[in-house]
């Protein structure tokens, strides 16, 4: 049996179209979850240590669930 390709998306930075969706009001709740996300953990050790704390938390599962969704509509409008 060959093992199924277990490909993972690694974030990718793409500017060119991280400029087009600028007005996207998905992309912006995006951007800023990802900010809080990241604000919280460069001063939590807690969150560091791969160990989310309460304040963290949720700003991390925010962060997850809209990378999800832009995620997902991202593939969704490639398809042309
Ligand atoms: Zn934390």
């Amino acid at each position: 049996m060959t093992a199924a390709a277990d490909r993972r998306t690694a974030t990718t930075s793409n500017n060119r179209k991280t400029r087009e969706m600028a007005k996207d009001q998905l992309f912006i709740s995006y951007m800023d979850a990802f900010q809080a996300s990241t604000i919280h953990t460069n001063r939590c050790a807690d969150c560091q240590s791969d160990r989310p704390c309460q304040t963290g938390e949720p700003l991390h599962a925010r962060f997850g669930d809209l990378q999800d969704l832009y995620n997902k509509r991202q593939s969704q409008r490639n398809q042309r």
